[in-house]
């Protein structure tokens, strides 16, 4: 079977100097390999993602050179699929119910902070420090009865206990600097967030069901991925689902050394292009040669 290779990018923004890195190295991996490239719509954050970005993402991707197969998978379309995950998770006895607010969660770290600093996931945010995991049966069905806003949440502890320890192949750079066989921690990120009372999904949930779904062998994504892949090889173990190797590249940074975000006007496509950039000096201003992208000097 050919490798296949995945971009998966949210269209809540228009895409940068960042994704057009990530999408040459996929489809420069796939030329290189004889594999395929998929292209995946990451549009389940409704409040967040627009149809018009969805389209200036063909837009920009055709405009760079990059081919990809269609049909494009958009994971709006496929909520069933993840739907049957979670109910996979729940019946291994693995998610609750949490319904704090955000405010409260807040409130709730901050008077947890009384008694010395609590504890950050890899993305800087407080782990979940409510106690909704203990909550009778009763006092669940009470408050869902009552029509209150809730997450779904993976119990890591129990989770971490029934798969043991884990690792993945990292083809790439770790931010560490580790590679090869690394060893997962899910655990920093505490008990995550897999769904909501109106979302019947997530991140990591729709993109572990989406890579297995699809194939995908080797998924080439950002640094700024690394931490978030022990969460992934978790719900894959839990779920029976193949490993794809990772290959996280660095991220491309602004002159003050941070990581561009969709709203980074000078660095975005649409910009370059207006100011007379082609497609080939993107590949230049990325650090990618013209025909023979990056991954060809660094073979795995
Ligand atoms: N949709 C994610 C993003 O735009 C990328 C997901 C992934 O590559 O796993 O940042």
């Amino acid at each position: 079977m050919p490798p296949v290779f995945r971009f998966a990018p949210s269209p809540n923004g228009l895409l940068h100097l960042g994704h057009a890195y990530s999408a040459l190295l996929n489809f420069d991996r796939a030329r290189q390999t004889g594999g395929r490239l998929l292209l995946r719509i990451e549009d389940i954050d409704a409040t967040r993602c627009r149809p018009e970005f969805e389209t200036a993402i063909y837009e920009d991707l055709a405009w760079l050179g990059v081919a990809w197969e269609t049909p494009v998978r958009r994971q709006s379309d496929h909520l069933a699929d993840y739907r049957a995950a979670l109910e996979k998770l729940s019946a291994l006895g693995l998610v609750y119910p949490a319904f704090e607010s955000r405010a409260e969660i807040a409130r709730l770290v901050a008077a947890r902070e009384a008694d010395g600093p609590w504890p950050c996931d890899p993305d800087g945010a407080p782990l979940y420090p409510g106690t909704a995991k203990s909550l009778s049966a009763d006092e669940r069905a009470r408050a869902m009865g009552a029509g209150a806003p809730y997450a779904l949440r993976l119990d890591m502890e129990a989770a971490c206990r029934l798969v043991g320890g884990l690792t993945w192949t990292e083809l790439g750079e770790a931010p560490g600097g580790e590679r090869g066989i690394v060893a997962a921690r899910p655990e920093a990120w505490g008990d995550v967030i897999l769904a909501r009372k109106e979302t019947p999904t997530s991140y990591h949930l729709s993109v572990v069901v989406d890579d297995a779904l699809q194939d995908v062998s080797e998924v080439i994504r950002g640094q700024d991925l690394f931490h978030a892949t022990s969460v992934h090889r978790l719900l894959q173990t839990l779920l029976g689902l193949p490993a794809p190797a990772y290959r996280h590249h660095p991220l491309i940074r602004d002159e003050a050394g941070r990581k561009l975000s969709k709203s980074t006007r000078s660095t975005g496509l649409r910009e370059l292009q207006r100011a007379g950039v082609s497609p080939a000096g993107i590949c230049q201003l990325v650090g990618l040669g013209q025909d023979s992208l990056g991954f060809s000097k660094t073979p795995p």
